[in-house]
């Protein structure tokens, strides 16, 4: 007799034999006790927890010879042939295989026609969201009035693709992933049956592969039966399925904690020479890792893991922030191995990198209020209106003679101290020049024009594009009488047409509320003018971005995703916030 996967020889045959998906156990053995049985079903879920398998024992549960209930014989012709899956009545169609409009015109013609051995007709359309849309339309026919002998039971394991109308005539089942527990104990159940040897953490270890699936998970079996010579060892579902003990996860992070490099490079070595799948090992660590890093928030929390008491201690040893660091760390180190020269060294290059970077101790605390105190330079721009008359000077020599007349009595801060700038002497200069003028220079009273405040009132005035270049790039001289004296550096120099200097003028005049004449200076007095406002907002343009630059330098967040992930900062990118 040829051997029987262990998948169909164990596939249940009633409704005791399932297990998990309890919620839609009791539903279904309700309705068929009370034989209050909907036309049609829908089981969805993912691969391999029980869909086709409820369908079957429903289907078994309605034709059983003993009558309609959720506990059919077993023992029937009806039963056997329906086990053997030979029974007239029960209709299979995989979807997946037959998605024209005819296939389900021609499955749907029979219909009508009342069973031939069995109670009812039923349907069991697998992968039913391959259905093409005709297809659909001439089930949804069915569906609207179904014959009283047809049950249809669909499967799918994406519902979402069914459409609504389909959708809204059946009853809907969800089935559950099966839990980890559930899965292991029943391969352990069936090996007990099989008189197979076994160790319980290499069950563990295939329903972890398994990922929720019971089908999986007895095709696992199979392989590690096949594989260990009759008998279920850890080594060997290590070995099969390239992934890592516990003991020896425990192990790597134990040496991660401690840091010690050599217990490191001495268990990649002994994985590799096990023939571990690195890229499985990673994912053991990285589930582990998400394990500590629960545990260290939720402290009780249930676990299903055989491991929780070490990774229990390891979540009390670590640090969270260590641990969140190594999780991504190992997730691009997991990213990368395809890349590595060898799956080992791309590991032990990921592991060496957990060694090398830790989050900054205790001491980011000040280092942090550093770079923040650091910051006010940023900020003093943002108090720039009033300031720029006096924050000018550092940026071009500020005009000499002219300042007689400016506030002989206003500090010049040469390089201005970002602290000073804040304080009370920020609005004086201007004001002092006011009081000034009058006295000392015998200018008119109320011109308050000054290399000081230009570019201020520069930046104020309504002007047309091309004055205002011109405008923009001038720098005010020396102010005699109405006449305002102008430098413009010679290669600007076709920017003072005659129409943009009179528009200059004219604004100029109306803003200071005097009759004004622009004179433009010949270029060699030009070294000795003010600022211009082009020039004052390029350095002041350039010293924003030299403090994002800064700023972004100085951030030891920065500075950890600079190393951990050998990234480089493309300067050009860094834009100053505005
Ligand atoms: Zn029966």
């Amino acid at each position: 007799m040829s051997y029987l996967v262990l998948a169909r020889k164990w596939r249940p045959k009633s409704f005791a034999e399932v297990v998990g998906q309890q919620h839609v156990l009791r539903a279904l053995i309700n309705g068929l006790d009370q034989d209050r049985l909907h036309h049609a079903f829908l089981f969805s879920g993912t691969r391999g927890v029980g869909k086709t398998t409820l369908a079957r024992i429903l289907a078994k549960s309605l034709n059983c010879e003993q009558g309609v209930s959720s506990t059919p014989c077993g023992e029937c012709q009806s039963c056997i042939e329906i086990d053997n899956g030979r029974f007239v009545d029960l209709i299979e169609v995989d979807a997946a295989s037959r998605t024209k409009v005819d296939d389900t015109r021609e499955l749907l013609d029979n219909v009508q026609y009342a069973p031939s051995r069995g109670r009812y007709k039923v349907y069991l359309i697998d992968e039913v969201h391959m259905l093409s849309g005709h297809s659909f339309n001439a089930l949804l026919k069915t569906l609207e009035e179904p014959p009283p002998h047809v049950k249809f039971l669909f499967a799918t394991t994406d519902p979402q693709k069914l459409p609504v109308t389909i959708l809204s005539r059946c009853l809907q089942f969800n089935l559950r992933r099966l839990e980890l527990p559930q899965i292991s104990d029943h391969l352990a159940f069936i090996l007990q049956q099989e008189n197979i040897q076994f160790e319980t953490e290499a069950l563990t270890q295939i329903a972890r592969a398994a990922d929720g699936s019971m089908r999986d998970a007895l095709s696992l079996l199979d392989q590690a039966i096949a594989f260990g010579g009759g008998e279920v060892s850890s080594d060997t579902v290590f070995q099969m399925l390239g992934s890592i003990s516990q003991q020896q996860l425990t192990l790597l992070l134990h040496a991660l904690q401690q840091q010690d490099a050599k217990a490191l490079l001495a268990q990649s070595a002994e994985l590799a020479a096990l023939g571990r799948d690195f890229g499985v090992v990673f994912d053991y660590m990285l589930a582990a890792l998400q394990h500590i890093a629960t545990l260290q928030l939720v402290p009780d929390m249930e676990s299903t893991e055989s491991s929780s008491a070490e990774l229990k201690e390891l979540a009390q040893l670590f640090d969270a922030e260590t641990v969140q660091l190594l999780y991504q760390i190992a997730l691009h180190g997991k990213r990368d191995l395809s890349w590595a020269a060898d799956p080992q060294s791309g590991f032990e290059m990921t592991l060496l990198r957990m060694l090398s970077f830790r989050p900054a101790p205790p001491p980011t605390e000040s280092e942090e209020t550093a770079p923040l105190k650091k910051s006010p330079p940023p900020s003093k721009p943002a108090v720039t209106p009033p300031p720029v008359s006096q924050a000018t000077p550092p940026e071009t020599p500020p005009i000499t003679e002219a300042a007689v007349k400016t506030a002989p009595a206003a500090p010049r801060p040469e390089t201005p101290p970002i602290d000073q700038a804040a304080p009370a002497p920020v609005t004086q200069p201007v004001t002092a020049a006011n009081d000034a003028e009058p006295g000392s220079a015998g200018q008119r009273p109320d011109l308050d024009l000054t290399p000081d405040n230009w570019t201020r009132i520069i930046a104020e005035l309504k002007l047309s594009a091309l004055t205002r270049q011109l405008a923009e790039n001038s720098a005010l001289v020396r102010v005699e009488q109405q006449a305002v004296h102008l430098s413009l550096s010679p290669e600007l120099a076709h920017l003072a047409t005659d129409k943009s200097k009179k528009r200059l003028c004219d604004a100029l005049s109306t803003k200071l509320g005097q009759e004004l004449k622009l004179v433009f200076a010949e270029p060699a007095d030009v070294q000795d003018a003010g600022p211009t406002l082009a020039v004052e907002r390029a350095a002041l343009a350039a010293e924003k971005q030299q403090q994002a630059v800064d700023a972004i330098n100085n951030d030891p967040a920065v500075e950890i995703i600079k190393n951990t992930f050998n990234a480089r900062i493309i300067e050009q990118s860094i834009k100053p916030i505005d």
